[in-house]
């Protein structure tokens, strides 16, 4: 399992799976695609591009999100918690146990930071009348 060592964080290739899947149709890359689908292929350790591949021959999305960090988004069954956790921390690639894809979590939502208020700008305004200001 040494070579493995020589491939991308298991969260880059669920990446490439899904980059991949995105400009494979049916294993078969989109016209003007070969080259760089073949390209994120060569990233992909063989036994994970192979569950892939399989997939995809059977019609399958090779890649599915974890919805909610609790559930499969292509059938919908519960993944299990440790399933999760171990895709939080970059462990390991994990099969949907029902269906068998490969799972993925949302790229974490960054927190929205406040809208702070947007500084005047200083562009003059149009300038009361002198005579105006002296009456307030
Ligand atoms: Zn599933």
């Amino acid at each position: 399992m040494d070579e493995l060592s020589i491939h991308p964080p298991m969260n880059e290739i669920i990446k490439i799976l899904l980059q991949l899947q995105t400009l494979e149709i049916n294993g078969h890359a989109a016209p003007g695609q070969e080259k760089l689908a073949a390209e994120l292929r060569a990233k992909v350790p063989p036994p994970v591009l192979a569950h892939y591949d399989r997939l995809v021959a059977r019609g399958k999305k090779g890649v599915a999100l974890i919805r909610n960090e609790s559930s499969c988004s292509a059938c919908h069954i519960s993944v299990p918690r440790n399933v999760v956790l171990t895709l939080m921390h970059n462990a390991d690639v994990q099969l949907c146990e029902s269906c068998g894809r490969y799972l993925y979590l949302p790229e974490p939502t960054p927190t929205p930071t406040p809208t702070e208020p947007v500084a005047p700008k200083k562009t003059p305004k149009a300038r009361k009348p002198k005579a105006e200001l002296q009456t307030v």
